[in-house]
This record gives C-alpha cells, sequence and structure tokens, in this order.
C-alpha cells in the first residue's frame, strides 16, 4: 500500500479534520505527543478522525501543558470502512484480540457472552482505546466499530434482522478436518462476519444450535487447539487471503 508520511507519528481524534483549522488536544492527547511519543511544538504528526481522511499537521504550544494542531494539508483520502464483522466470546486478556482484529481489517468488532465465557466485565472504552491504538500503528483510517456486547442466543435470533445475508464462519475446534480455504473461497463476494469462541470453547448445545443454522459455515483450523487469540489472527488471516482484500 502506499505510504505517506511514515516516519511520523500518527494520532486519533474524535472531531472533524479540514486544512487549515487548528484543533485543541486535551491533556491526555498532549501527554501522549509530547511525553510518549517525544515530540515538541514546531514538529510534525499525522492525524485522521476515521472520516475525513489523514492531515498532515504542526504541533503548536498553546499553554504549559496543553497543545493543539494546525493541520496543514490532507495527505490521504479517507478510505472506506471495513465490512467484516468479527464476533468473539471474551477471553480474559482482551488487548492483544482487538488490537490483532484491527490490523487483519475487521471493521465491525462485537463481544458474543456464551455460556463458559470467563470475563462478562467488559470495559468498552478501553477495548475502543486497544482498537484506536491498532489502527495508529498499521496506518488504517477507519477504527473499527466495537458493538455493546450481546448475548449469544440474542445474537443469532437477530441475525436475519441486524445482518441480512451476511455468512456467519464459526471456527469450531470439534469440527472434522477439512480445508478451510476451499470452504472460504466459495464465500468470495458475501458479506462475511467470523466466530470464535472462549477459552472455554463453545458449549455442546451452542455448538449444535450453530450447526443448525443455515447462514452458519463451520470451518476447522487444523488439528491442534488453538488459544482463541490466535484462532482469531489465523482465521481472519484465511478470510482475508481468501475472500477478503489481501
Ligand atoms: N474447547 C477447547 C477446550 O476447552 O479445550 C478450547 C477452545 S479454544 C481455546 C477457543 C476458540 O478458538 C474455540 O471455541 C474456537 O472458536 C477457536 N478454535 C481453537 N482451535 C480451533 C481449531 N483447531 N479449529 C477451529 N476453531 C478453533
Amino acid at each position: 500500500m502506499p505510504r505517506t508520511h511514515k516516519t511520523l507519528p500518527r494520532l486519533f481524534v474524535e472531531m472533524p479534520l479540514s486544512s487549515g483549522i487548528e484543533i485543541a488536544l486535551d491533556k491526555v492527547q498532549t501527554n501522549h505527543l509530547i511525553n510518549v511519543l517525544r515530540r515538541a511544538p514546531g514538529d510534525n504528526c499525522v492525524v485522521f478522525n476515521g472520516t475525513d481522511g489523514a492531515f498532515l499537521a504542526e504541533i503548536v504550544q498553546v499553554a504549559k501543558k496543553l497543545v493543539s494542531l494546525r493541520l496543514i494539508a490532507q495527505t490521504s483520502e479517507q478510505t472506506p470502512a471495513n465490512d467484516l464483522w468479527f464476533g468473539f466470546a471474551p477471553i480474559k486478556r482482551l488487548d492483544y484480540e482487538i488490537q490483532k482484529a484491527t490490523e487483519m481489517g475487521a471493521g465491525i468488532i462485537q463481544p458474543v457472552i456464551t455460556r463458559y465465557v470467563q470475563n462478562a466485565r467488559l470495559n468498552p472504552e478501553k477495548l475502543k482505546t486497544h482498537a484506536v491504538e491498532a489502527a495508529q500503528q498499521c496506518e488504517v483510517l477507519s477504527v473499527p466499530d466495537i458493538a455493546p456486547e450481546i448475548e449469544f442466543d440474542t445474537l443469532l435470533a437477530q441475525w436475519a434482522d441486524t445482518h441480512g445475508d451476511r455468512v456467519l464462519i464459526f471456527c469450531d475446534e470439534a469440527a472434522a478436518l477439512a480445508s478451510p480455504l476451499d470452504t472460504i473461497s466459495r464465500l468470495k463476494g458475501k458479506r462475511l462476519g467470523l466466530l470464535i469462541g472462549p477459552e472455554g470453547g463453545f458449549s455442546d448445545d451452542e455448538r449444535e444450535r450453530l450447526l443448525g443454522l443455515e447462514f452458519v459455515v463451520p470451518i476447522s483450523l487444523g488439528p491442534r487447539i488453538l488459544r482463541a487469540d490466535t484462532a482469531a489472527v489465523a482465521a481472519l488471516a484465511l478470510i482475508q487471503a481468501a475472500a477478503g482484500d489481501w
């Protein structure tokens, strides 16, 4: 992919962007830019907000511990948001799974509460922070939406109304070995979702329910049981290679 200003730090902000304007950063963003990324007034950075593309900006001191950004010029047009839906049963450590899903091109990240979930206390702000950090690092211009958590049964009952004809690829550790690449290649051109279970896997009745639904396509990820976060990266790679944007 073409890369512009690749050595500059990239900052996600939640405000409209256009050339020539100055945007005030809050204390957390100022601290990140000045103390963590070790930039100073007069330095440049790249700023994006998920809708207006990316802009080259100059850091301007406005008070002792506060800076703003003067937007010099747009460096990239906004790219369309990814449509890939990623549903996962929250595991104990979520930072890795959210970061990797963002890097791998998930557009919607959906926590799904299944029977054996051990981490049902989610902090939506924290999840968003993981996605923003990954987007800043991997140079994508849109940050995935983090949907509010949903119960497994509700997700499936509402699937057709919420997702229309989207196909749900179900990573089934008990599936017979068969090439996931062949299966996913046959789905090319369709809107796709991916579902990964928790540390304890899906319960037998959850698995049976999934396998009985016509919009669900089970895949095996090989003969070894992968950690949930490893399974997520492996399956997202297969999807992007066989039917996505790789
Ligand atoms: N049920 C297993 C157990 O308790 O030993 C572990 C579940 S695994 C850690 C978490 C999730 O990763 C599974 O629910 C599944 O979605 C996915 N997964 C892991 N290995 C897989 C494989 N070989 N094939 C398909 N999915 C896999």
